[in-house]
């Protein structure tokens, strides 16, 4: 195994000394190749916009624009209100291979008891659906009849952040389940940070929920190659939906409205918006579609290691020797589709490893090596989208150490996906402009009024 030792100098004079650093392989390039490529130059061809269909965000979408205003969620069912819950609650957690009725039997209850409870829920919920380290509220009341001193009167709990569900005892005996939404309402939060050693502990520092920070990298990850392009002095803003409990604690990360980074003093905003197609997705002020045609970043962000954003590693970039630009993630980090396309190649391929390449329309290609695995399925042919996995990191072929090399190939050339002019997605047009920049100044109004004047100097 190759052992390097880069020393580099930052723009900020820092010298980060990685011992162990994933280095490429595919540099045996024909020399009259190389020059043939130099003396061409392949031209960037008129590429089609991405189709309207293939969101990344549908998943993350929600309706509407939250311009930090109060929301509050219905209930679901008005109509089962739960009755409440008396008596004292004592808090028991499901562990790994237990039953709820092992449980409710180890709280005190008769398995006769046990049995009805659990097939009350039943009703509303599968028993053999709860998850290990469940938290279940147990309630028992001081007062015949009496189980082991005291009457069990139901018990609550939350298989998800926004479901809660309750068993309650009859009066006369028996169990009746209740299932609710929860409550929950919508605070706009402002987060913003500057960047010292990585993306990642600048976020950590910032407070920022880790998947507010994996929405933040999936939207810049069309613009910003993550590997090469941050460094120390960068910065981030960020407003959030968080949605918070009847006390008003904060309990689950929602969109973000509004993203900003600062890379190399030039400031890249999006704002969220529903234009009249119902499809999400975030827009630059000028209406622009944050979606190109191909992503800079075709790692999974959500899945950060060291290497990957937390160190500015000089991991290796493009040159003549190395056609191709390399991301430093741990091995079995989703590998994403740069974009739409079918699946041209997949195989081993030399020093390459496992290797996957897509053909996105008749001028652009993408390949990704050194794969550790393919996405099941996945065969010459098959369709892809932009953002959908299709396998993920490893070290296999003529690699030291797991990382994505990811290569861009006009007219069948590998180019450097550093300099690359895309192609720009959709743009807002007409009543959707209109609409837009209402929303636009909405959020910049909740913005700077979250905005601590110390922060004002970005934008
Ligand atoms: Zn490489």
């Amino acid at each position: 195994m190759l052992q390097l030792r880069f020393v580099t100098t930052l723009n900020s004079g820092a010298i980060f000394v990685p011992t162990s650093l994933p280095i490429c392989a595919a540099r045996r390039w024909p020399l009259l190749l190389v020059v043939g490529l130099l003396a061409l130059g392949a031209p960037l061809g008129a590429v089609p916009a991405a189709g309207k269909d293939n969101s990344r965000y549908a998943a993350l979408a929600a309706a509407g624009q939250g311009d930090g205003a109060m929301t509050v969620r219905p209930v679901a069912r008005p109509d089962r209100r739960p009755p409440p819950l008396v008596g004292q609650p004592e808090a028991a957690v499901l562990r790994a291979g237990d039953t709820l009725a092992k449980v409710l039997t180890g709280a005190g209850l008769s398995a006769g008891e046990a049995h009805e409870a659990t097939r009350a829920l039943s009703r509303v919920f599968n028993p053999r659906r709860l998850a290990a380290n469940q938290e279940i509220t147990l309630y028992f009341k001081d007062q015949p009849p009496v189980t082991d001193g005291r009457r069990f009167t139901g018990f609550f709990f939350r298989p998800s952040v926004r479901r809660e569900i309750s068993v309650v005892a009859g009066p006369r005996g028996g169990f009746r389940a209740y299932e609710r939404e929860r409550t929950l309402t919508s605070r706009a939060r402002y987060l913003t940070g500057r960047i010292e050693d990585s993306l990642y502990n600048a976020a950590q520092q910032a407070d920022m929920p880790v998947a507010v920070l994996s929405q933040l990298i999936r939207i810049f990850s069309f613009d910003v190659d993550f590997q090469r392009e941050v460094q120390r002095g960068d910065g981030f803003e960020v407003v959030y939906d968080h949605g918070h409990d009847a006390a008003g604690a904060p309990v689950v990360a929602g969109e973000i409205t509004y993203a900003a980074m600062t890379l190399s003093g030039r400031t890249l905003r999006y704002y969220r918006f529903t234009p009249r197609s119902g499809i999400t997705d975030y827009f630059s002020p000028s209406g622009q579609s944050v979606k190109k045609t191909l992503m800079r970043t075709p790692v999974d962000g959500a899945r950060l290691s060291s290497g990957y954003g937390r160190r500015m590693h000089p991991i290796l970039g493009y040159n003549k020797m190395h056609r191709g630009v390399d991301f430093a993630a741990r091995t079995g980090t989703p590998i994403m589709a740069a974009g739409d396309g079918v699946i041209d190649q997949i195989g081993w391929n030399g020093a390459y490893g496992k290797y996957v390449r897509i053909r996105h329309n008749s001028t652009y290609k993408t390949a990704y090596a050194h794969l550790s695995r393919y996405r099941r399925g996945l065969k010459r042919g098959s369709r892809v989208r932009q953002g959908q996995t299709i396998g993920y990191v490893g070290s296999t072929g003529r690699s030291t150490g797991p990382h994505l090399h990811y290569e861009v190939l006009i007219n069948g050339r590998q180019r450097n996906p550093m300099g690359l002019k895309l192609p720009a997605g959709e743009k807002l047009r007409g009543a959707d402009m209109t609409r837009f920049k209402q929303v636009v100044a909405a959020i910049n109004k909740t913005r700077d009024r979250l905005r601590p004047a110390a922060a004002m100097a970005m934008n």
